[in-house]
């Protein structure tokens, strides 16, 4: 089982206490960046409640019955529920099958648990049919919703959840762990700042190989304003990285280039490891063009994960960054 992650310490001994003088609601909603272990909290919580003998702190034992077949996915209490692909809906059908899974006795006398991730990934039939059971819950029953962008569920949902907030892990403490996850060589620093100082981000982003990734999409982008590739197989190349991931990047890089264009001596990047070929862009990129660019990402941004298509999006970007040089 899972540790407790170090920065999830307070978050945990306060929802414990309320679970031992059995104050927890039905439903809770994890908000806060993805990357920050929301997930592992909410697992831990729903193994420690369904533990047959759990820990002094109420953590999971990790050898009794209900553990071990928490472990295998199989205790017939929990559900946890995603997309099934990164970036699309979680249908109705999925969520009437919670309703009903909570209308069921629970298999061992205890509670029954559900997560729902990334909740704001449910459409809106889905949304509304989740209301059934937040508004008559069973008792025993615990819903858990976790979501990096609460602004984006239904109102009448997020009025139906008591909301946590988990903040950014203190970067000391970020830093610590990740190092003890990575080996000696890994820029623990360069990965942290990628993902935006979330840890299991950071962690995630080392194990695909996001570093080299980065170094080889740049690559890519700085040619087509070169005229040595195609906006379609830049675009494609991108594609495998996924629109979610590279709109980020996409927009720092932008960001930094208005910036680069726009200050007097030194400007303050982020991306200061690409500094050099950030540089040499800049002198080829039109400013006012920068802009219009940067508001079609943002507009990208603001529709990612509805379903978009990736590879339309991507190559209307590439064909508007080439767009961005200036006329000789
Ligand atoms: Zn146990």
């Amino acid at each position: 089982m899972n540790p407790l992650l170090p920065w999830q310490a307070d978050a945990w001994a306060a929802l414990m206490a309320r679970a031992r003088a059995d104050r927890l609601p039905h439903a809770l909603l994890f908000s806060g960046l993805a990357g920050i272990g929301k997930g592992e909290f909410a697992r831990r919580l729903a193994a420690g409640l369904l533990c047959e003998s759990p820990a002094a702190d109420g953590g999971p034992c990790g050898r009794c019955h209900a553990c071990g077949m928490l472990a295998v996915g199989s205790h017939p209490d929990f559900r946890e529920i995603a997309p099934e692909e990164a970036g699309k809906a979680i249908a109705v059908d999925v969520i009437r099958g919670v309703n009903e899974f909570f209308t069921l006795t629970s298999q061992y006398g205890g509670r029954q648990v559900v997560i729902i991730h990334p909740a704001e990934a449910m459409n809106r039939n889905a949304a509304n049919s989740l209301l059934k059971t937040l508004e008559e819950p069973t008792p025993g029953a615990l819903l858990i919703l976790l979501s990096s962008r609460p602004s984006q569920l239904l109102p009448t949902i997020r009025s139906r959840c008591q909301r946590i907030d988990f903040p950014l892990p203190p970067a000391t403490s970020a830093a610590a762990w990740l190092a003890e996850q990575l080996p000696a060589e890994a820029d623990t620093g360069a990965l942290l700042a990628l993902a935006e100082g979330a840890p299991l981000a950071a962690l995630e982003l080392h194990q695909e190989g996001g570093l080299a990734t980065r170094a080889a999409l740049m690559q890519a982008w700085a040619g087509l304003l070169q005229g040595q590739a195609e906006p379609t197989a830049v675009a494609a190349e991108w594609q495998r990285w996924g629109l979610t991931r590279s709109l980020p990047w996409l927009m720092s890089w932008v960001a930094d280039l208005i910036r680069l264009k726009s200050a007097v001596g030194d400007a303050a990047i982020s991306n200061r490891d690409l500094a050099g070929q950030l540089q040499k862009l800049a002198e080829r990129v039109d400013l006012r063009a920068l802009y219009l660019f940067l508001d079609q990402l943002t507009e990208y941004r603001r529709q990612a994960g509805s379903n978009l298509n990736e590879l339309l999006a991507l190559e209307d970007l590439m064909i508007a960054w080439r767009r961005c040089a200036r006329r000789p």
